[in-house]
């Protein structure tokens, strides 16, 4: 299908879908505390999980290689291929149901299989009613961080923040007013934010350091690759009209107004720049309902940070507020973590491009952004160790 006819269905479905689809199977830790939702896709009668999810919730370690995924638990090693269904745990082969299938950089693989694979560790009740696993306490997978860990024993820290400058390289992004491009301005901004982590003791990972083209799908794998406990991706308004302005964020759901389709589809149009067609391909409606089942748990959270975010920045900036919206953005869909996308300012507008057009604005809005960040580190960590 061409992208453009592609982009436009999707954004279509995307605005379509309203009814929510069933939340999964319920995951617990080995006493039944809730740990979230597994989602699953039903292939005949079996049922393909996300195994990142699973590592997650378990505090495993996993090491995730052209399509191989190595899972690290106490006194074993589980090895996964992408399309091999025979997965290795210790020292045996495991023969699986099905072959596990790959979706924004983790493996989906069958959950009849899951007690093969992880036979002292996991634990499926009769008809699917819940996965439980056994959780690993943070100070035994995590030596690097032992300091915090001792601190504060079992106790969820937020350490890594994905920081995500929109566009580059032959993505330029929107265009402004006096010739401000908007991959430059969110480079800068998310540079100076990175550095404010940084000084926070907060490990920042930037999607792209330089003026670099960086498809949409490797954003979100990066992302779930340096195992990230927040995603922000970072954007400029544009509009024909030059009264509009203000500052604007957006979790991952189907777009329920006209504005939040467009700002999708705006942001979604870079994908006629990359290369290669088939990476997008799959996302059919019944694909994107599984992305957005797994990045569901997050949802709440990634709804609180998006309105944290416009909050600081309209109050610490200046910037006039537009409120939060949802809608279906590629670079946050199968984010294993709470994700926001901003657009901070339209750079039609004469004011806002006055901000984002100098420094003093842009590292004020980076402080802005830290201290979102910061109240999301407090009440993540203060609702994990309830
Ligand atoms: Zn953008």
């Amino acid at each position: 299908m061409p992208r453009k006819l592609f982009g436009l269905l999707l954004t279509f479905l995307l605005a379509a879908t309203t009814a929510w689809p069933a939340q999964g199977i319920p995951l617990t830790d080995g006493a039944g505390a809730a740990l979230g939702n597994l989602p699953f896709v039903a292939r005949g009668d079996e049922r393909q999980v996300p195994l990142a999810m699973l590592v997650r919730a378990a505090g495993w370690s996993a090491e995730q290689q052209d399509g191989r995924q190595v899972i690290a638990l106490p006194g074993d090693t589980v090895t996964l291929r992408l399309g091999n269904a025979f997965g290795r745990a210790g020292n045996h082969f495991v023969q699986l149901r099905l072959a596990p299938e790959e979706w924004d950089g983790s493996l989906w693989i069958p959950l009849s299989n899951l007690r093969d694979l992880f036979p002292r560790d996991v634990e499926i009740l009769p008809e699917a009613r819940a996965v439980r696993v056994r959780v690993v306490p943070p100070a035994v997978t995590d030596t690097s961080q032992r300091g915090s860990a001792e601190a504060l024993p079992e106790q969820w820290v937020l350490r890594t923040v994905v920081v995500d400058p929109g566009h580059g390289g032959k993505d330029s992004g929107a265009r402004g007013l006096y010739n401000l491009l908007e991959k430059d301005i969110t480079l800068d901004i998310g540079r100076r934010l990175a550095r404010l982590l940084g000084q926070r003791g907060l490990n920042a990972e930037l999607t792209r350091s330089g003026d670099r083209f960086v498809s949409l799908q490797e954003r979100t794998r990066l992302a779930n690759e340096k195992q990230g406990d927040l995603l922000i991706s970072i954007h400029c308004n544009s509009s024909r009209r030059p009264e509009s302005r203000g500052v604007e964020a957006y979790f991952l759901k189907p777009a329920r107004t006209e504005r939040a389709i467009e700002a999708a589809m705006r942001e979604n149009d870079v994908v006629k720049l990359e290369n290669g067609d088939a990476q997008y391909q799959d996302l059919t409606q019944n694909n994107y309902i599984l992305l957005t089942m797994a990045t569901s748990q997050y949802m709440r959270d990634s709804e609180t940070w998006a309105a944290h975010t416009v909050r600081t920045t309209a109050t610490s900036v200046g910037l006039e507020s537009r409120g939060v919206d949802q809608a279906g953005f590629y670079v946050l869909m199968g984010a294993s973590m709470p994700a926001v996308l901003i657009e901070c300012g339209f750079l039609t507008n004469p004011d806002d491009a006055k901000v984002l057009g100098s420094e003093r604005g842009r590292q004020k809005i980076a402080e802005a952004l830290l201290e979102s960040i910061l109240r999301m580190k407090t009440g993540l960590e203060g609702s994990a160790s309830r």
